[in-house]
């Protein structure tokens, strides 16, 4: 009889013990956020998503050569001078971009690519919920060309090398002439 009742106190003060962390939090304020209703404010310079001003890049590919993943991909088309602008921070823009793509499915947010970009135009954005069921749809495309608009761009800039490669030959002839 006595073994028997000392089982029972031995399974009673058994769990007991076991329950004494969740016995302590019964009396402990909840820190747990209730996401997706609550949410908890990232600190600054957090990592998150990445985001490119494409109007200001400059096409330098600073950002390309840095990122250890190699998530970014970038196809340039040299402009013409008619065509060459200035960015919003005074940068000229000698390059149409037709593709500039980060596979955030790869990035590891090392946040290496904006440091060099000399037009600060790619940078973190708050953003951290952009799950997607599709990991090519985590393939972010920034570039505004339309692609029916790539091969014109294209013949213009071949057309306008031709052009610049007969000058200098023409040069070259009048100089050697004299
Ligand atoms: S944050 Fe890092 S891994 Fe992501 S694109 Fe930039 S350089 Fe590449
Ligand atoms: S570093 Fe900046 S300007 Fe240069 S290609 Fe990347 S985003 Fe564009």
């Amino acid at each position: 009889m006595r073994q028997y009742l000392l089982n029972i106190w031995n399974a009673f003060w058994t769990v007991l013990v076991g329950m004494r962390l969740t016995w302590r939090h019964l009396f402990i304020p909840a820190v747990t956020v209730q996401y997706p209703d609550e949410r908890w404010t990232l600190p600054p310079n957090s990592r998150m998503q990445l985001f490119v001003n494409i109007d200001d890049c400059i096409g330098c590919r600073q950002c390309e050569r840095a990122c250890p993943v190699e998530c970014i991909t970038i196809d340039l088309i040299k402009a013409v001078p008619e065509d060459e602008r200035e960015a919003s921070t005074g940068h000229k823009v000698r390059f149409h971009v037709t593709k500039f793509d980060i596979d955030m499915a790869k990035c590891c947010y090392c946040n290496l690519c904006t440091i060099p970009c000399p037009t600060e135009c790619i940078y973190m954005t708050p953003s951290y919920e952009d799950a997607a069921p599709d990991r090519f749809d985590l393939i972010y495309h920034f570039a505004k060309i339309p692609p029916e608009k790539i091969p014109e761009l294209e013949e213009k800039a071949r057309r306008f090398e031709e052009e610049e490669a007969a000058k200098k030959t023409k040069k070259k002839a009048a100089v050697a002439a004299n």
